[in-house]
């Protein structure tokens, strides 16, 4: 069976940074379920699909297809044939994830689809989302719930984006958190069995070391 290292949190906890750090350490493969969600939106919005309407979206995901690549140093995601690693991180994507990831047949067709990447990853993988502790992997060996101060959150994210504002950030951040929070499907959640691990006063390398441990135990 593959070591599976389950890793959630809220928007900008540094989930992207630490997963695929702790997957380079441990020789693991990396893959970036948000990034499926933001595929599948993109996916939608270009055949034009209303995606405030979740019959619509329920009917239009079935054909979409998303391959991932799974290694972390070059994690790729392509929809439809396309190669939309640059196209998912828009503004235009990021204010339509949230409710497109409220849909019932948008999640079971990805959960589907990341529990066929797991089956397969050797000697194992590091899958960071909202749900992969409590609905994914349920029985993953390793799960951590990151946290941060919705402050540092915005700040690590604007300076991501090349210095973006971070109050817009801030907004933007807090937004997706309550539709990801208070969604009757999957909430964000942290599994019962997870350890939370605060970052704001951490470095990544910290964080990166900390799982790392947990997943040596
Ligand atoms: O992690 P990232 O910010 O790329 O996720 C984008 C969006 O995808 C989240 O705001 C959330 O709505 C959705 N998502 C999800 N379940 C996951 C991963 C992401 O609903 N496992």
């Amino acid at each position: 069976l593959p070591l599976v290292v389950a890793l959630d949190g809220p928007s900008g906890s540094g989930k992207s940074s630490t997963a695929r750090g702790v997957a380079a350490r441990l020789g693991l493969a990396y893959l970036d379920t948000g990034a499926m969600y933001r595929a599948v939106t993109w996916a939608l919005l270009q055949r034009g699909v209303d995606t405030d309407d979740a019959a619509a979206v329920a009917a239009a995901v079935a054909d979409v297809t998303i391959e991932s690549g799974t290694d972390p140093a070059e994690p790729t995601i392509v929809a439809d044939g396309v190669d939309v690693a640059v196209e998912i991180r828009s503004d235009e994507v990021v204010r339509h994830v949230s409710p497109v990831s409220t849909v019932p047949q948008v999640r079971t067709h990805l959960v589907d689809l990341q529990r066929q990447v797991i089956a397969a990853a050797t000697p194992g993988i590091v899958v960071e989302g909202r749900d992969i502790g409590t609905v994914v992997a349920t029985d993953a060996a390793v799960k951590v719930y990151l946290v941060a101060d919705p402050e540092a959150r915005a700040s690590r994210r604007a300076a991501e984006e090349g210095g973006s504002d971070t109050a817009a950030t801030a907004a933007s951040l807090l937004r997706r958190d309550r539709i990801d929070s208070t969604r009757a499907t999957s909430p964000l959640a942290k599994a019962d069995d997870a350890v939370e691990i605060d970052t704001t006063f951490l470095t990544l390398d910290e964080v990166i070391g900390q799982i790392v441990a947990l997943a040596e135990e």
